[in-house]
């Protein structure tokens, strides 16, 4: 333990507050140690951090693309210079794994984001030329960009916002989950080194500072990425200055495997889709429905893939699941898990938490025969327990599937693609996969239906919302 703290000091220590300044501790979720003390900012830092954001931007913007798209690149080669500590410090208080898709993945993911949205171009659209009039649309800078996001992919998020909002010359200011703080503000630290300064700062406080951003005038649009319900709070808290408004949202998506799908090939897909992150991401699996044919083949799969998969503290190697980020969220886990185990539902894998273990460890739970309106399948769970449901016929397990208010992501899982694409092209998400789930690339346009959200993230599309 002790290497691993020296190794990750410097940028802990460049990020704590100065002597004097208020201060907050933060602990693993995994052993409840201390991972370092965050600084807690209000509204004198997030007035601060927008007046350096706009006194910065306009030389941003007029720097052009091209010195804009080699800031980045520096940007991504000083992310790649300091994997290894940003990488450690994410797993320390996100809770994640060092290795699979997890912390180490991160930060690569953030190096590949940057990377890509400096190969990004987005050239003036010629859209109507008739020999009398021509009309050419141009993608200005909106000027400051606000970008709020949640705990469970914090450094991944942040580029998600940060790295296009400056390829297209705004300024950002980063308010970070409580939760996470210390994975943005060293990541902001490294990308920093390659930025002008007060372009992109971060604000580490609470909800408050938040609902300041999406109320403030100098802020011309809000990336926000994190629950339905506090989008729907920025929606209302961003009318009276007509903020444009990307929206990340929450999901539970959908996965449908067909009766012609063969269990044992799609079992490790089934459970990546499902557990990547332990559950906690947005665009996760999280309501299995397969064909009452192949149902307990698919279940048996499952099961004896998920049991191999090891689960513990992220900075030990050898493991590939986490602990859940947080009490809150490990208890709605908890919660949702005991209400299926009340209504007769099957616990096939875990389901069983160790309450004498330090840390929010819940084990991989696969919840067999529930009902589809259990709370666990009903309810976004965010966590490490897949309720699986049968079906008997494709037109049942569609409207099971479009049946909530959500809609991020679907799949469906075949040994026949035309077939899966005839099913695929009837599902509420903003993205279906086939034969694979939450799968993102970042020249594919990401974004949700419905309740989940609205405006696109990634590709050319992603540079136009800003
Ligand atoms: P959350 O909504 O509780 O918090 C997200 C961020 O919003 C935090 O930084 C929080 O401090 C801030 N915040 C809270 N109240 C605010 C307010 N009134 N005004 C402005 N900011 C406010 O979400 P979370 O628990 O951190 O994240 C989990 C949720 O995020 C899940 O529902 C998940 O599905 C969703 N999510 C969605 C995506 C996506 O791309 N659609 C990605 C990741 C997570």
């Amino acid at each position: 333990m002790d290497t691993t703290l020296q190794q990750t000091d410097s940028l802990l220590e460049a990020i704590a507050p100065a002597p004097g300044e208020p201060g907050r501790e933060v602990l693993d979720p995994a052993t409840g140690g201390l991972v370092g003390v965050a600084p807690v900012h209000g509204l004198a830092e997030l007035e601060a951090a927008i007046a350096a954001a706009r006194a910065a931007q306009p030389a941003w913007a007029a720097a052009g693309h091209e010195a804009r798209s080699a800031a980045l690149n520096a940007a991504a080669e000083a992310v790649e210079a300091n994997a290894e500590e940003l990488a450690r410090i994410l797993s320390r208080e996100q809770g994640k794994p060092l290795n699979g898709p997890n912390a180490r993945f991160e930060v690569g993911a953030c190096a590949a984001w940057l990377r890509a949205a400096a190969a990004t171009v987005l050239e003036p659209e010629t859209v109507l030329e008739d020999g009398t009039t021509k009309a050419v649309l141009h993608y200005r800078p909106i000027g400051v960009v606000g970008a709020i996001g949640p705990w469970n992919w914090p450094m991944m998020i942040t580029v998600w916002q940060v790295a296009p909002a400056l390829r297209m010359g705004n300024a950002v200011v980063v308010k970070p989950s409580n939760y996470t703080p210390l994975s943005v503000l060293a990541l902001l630290r490294v990308i920093n080194q390659a930025l002008p300064e007060g372009l992109v700062t971060a604000v580490a406080g609470d909800r408050e500072v938040g609902a300041a951003i999406t109320a403030h005038p100098g802020i011309g649009k809000v990336m926000f990425t994190g629950s339905t319900a506090t989008g729907k709070a920025i929606i209302r808290s961003s009318a009276e200055t007509v903020k444009r408004l990307t929206l990340e949202l929450g999901g539970n998506d959908a996965g449908i495997v067909l009766p012609d799908a063969d269990p044992e090939a799609i079992a490790e897909g089934l459970f990546w889709g499902a557990f990547i992150n332990t559950g906690q991401t947005c665009a996760a699996l999280k309501r299995l429905y397969v064909h009452e044919d192949i149902y307990e083949d698919v279940c048996r799969a499952l099961a004896q893939y998920a049991a191999a998969v090891p689960m513990g503290v992220g900075l030990q190697e050898q493991n590939l699941l986490g602990p859940l980020q947080n009490r809150a969220q490990y208890e709605i886990v908890a919660r949702l898990v005991e209400a299926a185990k009340a209504s007769g539902a099957e616990v096939l894998l875990g389901g069983n938490p160790d309450e004498d273990q330090p840390g929010y460890f819940y084990p991989t739970t696969l919840v067999a025969h529930i009902d589809n309106a259990n709370p666990l399948v009903a309810q976004e769970q965010f966590g490490p327990a897949l309720p699986i449901v049968k079906y008997s016929t494709v037109e049942e397990a569609v409207e099971m599937a479009n049946g909530l208010e959500v809609g991020l992501g679907a799949s469906v899982w075949s040994a026949d693609r035309d077939k899966a694409r005839e099913v695929a092209s009837r599902l509420e998400a903003g993205t279906v996969w086939i034969n694979a789930h939450g799968v993102v690339h970042p020249m594919v346009p990401f974004g949700g239906a419905k309740h989940s959200g609205y405006g696109l993230e990634f590709g050319v599309e992603g540079l136009k919302h800003l």
